[in-house]
C-alpha cells in the first residue's frame, strides 16, 4: 500500500491481475428507458450476474488469495449481511479453505442456507452486524481463524475497485457513477479506481435513508452508531464500524455526494428493472435505478449504474413486482 488509509490505483490493478479468471467480468448493458427518461446514456454494471449473485465475490477472492498457505488452511471467518458470507464461502472452497459465517438474526432465511449450501458454517448471534462481528473476533482470538471483514481491509476493497476498471474501459467517457453504500467496500474501492482514472468524473454513493451509517458518520466528523432496521435493501444494513480505518476515510475523501432513497422508490426499482430491463434485482441492486426514477440524482452525461446484486428472496420479489412496498412478507398476506 502506498498509503496507510488508502488503497490507489496499483492496489487495484494488482487485484484485478490476481481474481481474474476466478471471477467473471461482467457486462455494461444500456439501458434504453433509462437513458429516455434521464436524457444521457445510461449504462447498467451488471455484477447482479456475478457467480454467486453479487459482487462481493472480488473482494472475498483477492482477499482468500493474497492469505499465505498456511493462513488459508487454519480457515477464515467473517460477520456477514449474506452476500459477503456466501463469497467467502464460495472463495474459500474454491482454494481448499472453510469458512466460518456469523449474521445477525435479522438476516433472511434464503441467505443462510445458500452460505450453508456453498460449504461455510453459519453461525447466528445478536441483532445487529456488530454483535455478529463480537463472534468473529472471539473466534479468532480464541480459535485462531482468520478474519476477513465484508469491507474494511484492504484487499476486499482492491477487489470491489474491479469494478470502476471495467466500468472505464466499457464507458470511457463516463461523466457519473452511482454506486451502493453500506460498510462502503464497494464505493471506495470503486472512486479510487474511477477517480485515479478520470478525476473528473463523479461518484455518488446511494443507501436506503433507513439508518443511513456512512452518510450520517461522515456529517458528524468520525464514525458513528446507528440503529439497524428491515429495509428491502437488507444488504446495505449494518454500520460502518466505530474502529473503521480505511472505507471512512476513503468515502469521505472520494464521495460527491451520498444520496438517501425510501423503501417505495427501493420497490420502484425493483420493478423497473423486472419489467424493462428484465432483470432481478435485490432491493439494494436496485437502488441506482430507484434514484433515477425517482429524480434524486442531476445526469449530465453518460452515466454507470452499478447493480451490485440479485439474492433476494423470490416470494418477496413476486409480491414488490405485484405492487407491494414493505419487506415484512406477513404484511403482503
Ligand atoms: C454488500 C453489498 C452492498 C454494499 O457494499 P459495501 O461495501 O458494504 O458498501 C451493496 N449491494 C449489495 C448487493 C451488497 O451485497
Amino acid at each position: 500500500m502506498s498509503d496507510a488509509s488508502h488503497v490507489d490505483l496499483d492496489d487495484i490493478r494488482a487485484a484485478a491481475a490476481r481474481i481474474s479468471g476466478h471471477v467473471l467480468r461482467t457486462p455494461m448493458a444500456e439501458s434504453a428507458s433509462l437513458s429516455t427518461l434521464g436524457g444521457v446514456p445510461v449504462h447498467l454494471k451488471l455484477e447482479s450476474h456475478q457467480r454467486t449473485g453479487a459482487f462481493k465475490l472480488r473482494g472475498a477472492t483477492n482477499a482468500m488469495l493474497a492469505l499465505p498457505a498456511d493462513q488459508r488452511r487454519h480457515g477464515v471467518v467473517a460477520a456477514s449481511t449474506g452476500n459477503h458470507g456466501r463469497a467467502l464461502a464460495y472463495a474459500a472452497r474454491s482454494v481448499g479453505s472453510k469458512a466460518t459465517i456469523c449474521m445477525s438474526s435479522l438476516v433472511p432465511r434464503n441467505k443462510v442456507d445458500e452460505v450453508r449450501r456453498l460449504g461455510a458454517e453459519v453461525r447466528i448471534t445478536g441483532r445487529s452486524q456488530d454483535e455478529a462481528q463480537t463472534e468473529v473476533d472471539r473466534l479468532v482470538a480464541e480459535e485462531g481463524l482468520v478474519m476477513v471483514p465484508p469491507f474494511d481491509n484492504a484487499a476486499v476493497i482492491a477487489g470491489q475497485g474491479t469494478i470502476g476498471l471495467e466500468l472505464v474501459e466499457d464507458l470511457p467517457d463516463v461523466e457519473a457513477v452511482l454506486v451502493q453504500v453500506s460498510g462502503g467496500g464497494l464505493a471506495s474501492g470503486i472512486a479510487a479506481a474511477v477517480k485515479a482514472l478520470r478525476p473528473n468524473t463523479k461518484v455518488i454513493g446511494l443507501t436506503m435513508d433507513r439508518g443511513a451509517a456512512m452518510k450520517l458518520s461522515i456529517a458528524a466528523g468520525h464514525p458513528v452508531e446507528v440503529e439497524e432496521y428491515p429495509s428491502l435493501a437488507d444488504s446495505l444494513g449494518g454500520g460502518i464500524g466505530l474502529d473503521n480505518k480505511l472505507t471512512f476515510p476513503m468515502c469521505r475523501a472520494l464521495l460527491d455526494d451520498i444520496v438517501l432513497v425510501t423503501e417505495a422508490e427501493i420497490a420502484a426499482g425493483i420493478r423497473h428493472a423486472y419489467f424493462e430491463e428484465r432483470e432481478i434485482l435485490e432491493g439494494a441492486g436496485a437502488i441506482g435505478i430507484a434514484a433515477i426514477l425517482a429524480g434524486k440524482v442531476t445526469l449530465s452525461g453518460p452515466t454507470a449504474v452499478i447493480l451490485s446484486g440479485r439474492n433476494i428472496d423470490m416470494r418477496l420479489h413476486r409480491h414488490i413486482i405485484n405492487g407491494g412496498e414493505s419487506c415484512e412478507l406477513e404484511d403482503a398476506a
